[in-house]
């Protein structure tokens, strides 16, 4: 999957964040930002190292990888209980991957916070209890069902159930199903039961202009609470981000020069993303086309193949494979040969995130 969902309370900068994402994607001239629905972003995915192989190659056609990001609006307290758009909320959670969790971190008097404060913690604990309530009522279903099985006496139904079991209890504590640590029947349940809480998360911290640099407590006390559950921190501002989506390339570099930023906030987003999905990046280098190439990670180099085409996972015969740093410093694919530094790797090569790669395949 390559779908991230962006969330979070009303009125903390989702839109302002999203509108950036896709405004960001107009400029990639590969990869025009395409509307699949109004609320759905394809975006590039920023990478310095193909950037770098395609100055090297003198590449005529630079392809990024690409993600999707998906606005998911309208969550309101109760969601788990309520009808209509509760839980068309939930339901658009479901058709995710991984959740974008945006949190406001900035004071702004003007602009209504739904909780009247601000409190990061709080505002992560509305938006986590929603989802775990209604992993509740799955749970509580599926062990229903069990409990009949177990009855009927059906073979590993009991094991099944003293893992819901043990699943309601954690969710009932508040815990997101993500924290579980599932034995191997734990984890086939886990599986079929597509819990939102499952689902990998980021918290993307949306603080003021001046304080990008700084940071503030707010921040600092998120990234407490982050990193306890594992999940990283994105401060970003929503309103930098739009005023950098506005502006030409040189006026950009110049802004982000004031604010001390190396590169806008959205990069780091977009990265943190997809990692987050679990996503790898291989590359093709060639004077026609440099590209970046998305595989989710443990994948073999035949299934890697057929990514870019059916018929070269099918007659896969071997790869050869170079790193990107190995490549970059070679500065050509002759000198990387010559020195011994492409690899010939068969069916069970297991890709690596920058890896460049020849395809050798039968038709
Ligand atoms: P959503 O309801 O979560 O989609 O929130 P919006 O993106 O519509 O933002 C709500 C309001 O907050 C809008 O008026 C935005 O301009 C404003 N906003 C978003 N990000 C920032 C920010 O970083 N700083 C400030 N001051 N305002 C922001």
């Amino acid at each position: 999957g390559f779908r991230c969902g962006i969330v979070g309370l009303p009125n903390v900068g989702k839109s302002t964040i999203f509108n950036a994402l896709t405004a960001a994607g107009i400029e990639s001239a590969n990869y025009p930002f395409c509307t699949i629905e109004p609320n759905v972003g394809m975006v590039p995915v920023p990478d310095e190292r193909l950037d770098q192989l395609a100055t090297m190659a003198k590449t005529r056609n630079k392809v990024n990888a690409r993600m999707e990001f998906v606005d998911i609006a309208g969550l309101v307290s109760g969601a788990s209980q309520g009808e209509g758009l509760g839980n068309q909320f939930l339901g658009h959670i479901r058709q995710v991957d991984a959740i974008a969790h945006v949190i406001r971190c900035f004071a702004d008097d003007n602009i209504v916070h739904v909780g009247g404060s601000i409190d990061p913690l709080r505002d992560r604990e509305i938006i986590n209890t929603e989802l775990i309530l209604a992993d509740l009522e799955t749970v509580r279903k599926r062990l229903d069902k069990t409990a009949a099985q177990v009855k009927s006496g059906q073979k590993g139904a009991k094991e099944q159930q003293a893992f819901l079991q043990a699943l309601a209890d954690h969710l009932d504590q508040g815990q997101p199903a993500r924290t579980m640590e599932p034995d191997d029947i734990g984890q086939e349940v886990l599986k079929e039961l597509f819990l939102l809480s499952a689902k990998p998360v980021l918290y993307v911290a949306n603080v003021a202009e001046e304080e990008i640099g700084s940071g503030n407590p707010w921040v600092e006390k998120l990234k407490e609470v982050a990193a306890a559950e594992q999940a990283s921190v994105v401060m970003i501002s929503g309103a930098i981000e739009e005023e950098l989506s506005h502006l030409e390339e040189e006026e950009r570099r110049a802004f982000l020069d004031d604010l001390g930023q190396s590169e806008p906030g959205l990069n780091r987003l977009i990265r943190s993303g997809y990692q987050l999905l679990g996503l790898i990046t291989y590359f093709t280098v060639g004077e026609k086309e440099t590209r970046a190439w998305t595989i989710p990670q443990g994948w073999k180099a035949p299934q890697a193949a057929g990514v870019i085409h059916t018929d070269f996972e099918r007659g896969f015969i071997r790869a050869e494979v170079i790193s990107c740093q190995d490549l970059l410093a070679c500065g050509s694919e002759t000198k990387a040969r010559e020195k011994g530094l492409m690899r010939l790797e068969g069916k069970d090569y297991v890709v690596r995130d920058g890896d460049c790669i020849n395809f050798r395949f039968n038709v």
